[in-house]
């Protein structure tokens, strides 16, 4: 389990794997309060997305965020990336059709890789 906190200071997002009230800021030594995050998969409720690394709020912010996790991607590591959201009716058929649904990524399969 990894809790999230966030800087209100140098909005840096933190992530510790224990709960405490608060945790100071590497950063800027600021305290830093508790982001709750939900993992809902069935509806798309404000949580942290691992695929993205930021918060989504709903399907709209998701794209497009999505999109942008993908561009980034691809420029650091040459290989185009490309991502889409998953239906609910394909995250609970993953098993079956092998996407990879990572821990964190319930909202994403990759479905493209290759080399330029
Ligand atoms: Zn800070």
């Amino acid at each position: 389990m990894i809790y999230h906190y966030n800087c209100p200071s140098c909005q840096r997002l933190i992530a510790v794997e224990h709960t405490a009230d608060a945790v100071v800021c590497e950063r800027c030594q600021s305290t830093a309060g508790r982001v709750w995050g939900f993992h809902v998969s069935s509806s798309m409720k404000e949580h942290f997305n691992h695929a993205v690394r930021d918060y989504v709020s709903n399907q709209r912010d998701f794209e497009d965020k999505l999109k942008m996790a993908a561009e980034k991607n691809s420029i650091a590591t040459g290989i185009d990336h490309e991502y889409v959201p998953l239906t609910p009716a394909e995250m609970m058929d993953h098993e079956h059709l092998k996407v990879d649904v990572g821990a964190g990524n319930e909202h994403t399969k990759r479905v493209a890789e290759r080399t330029r």
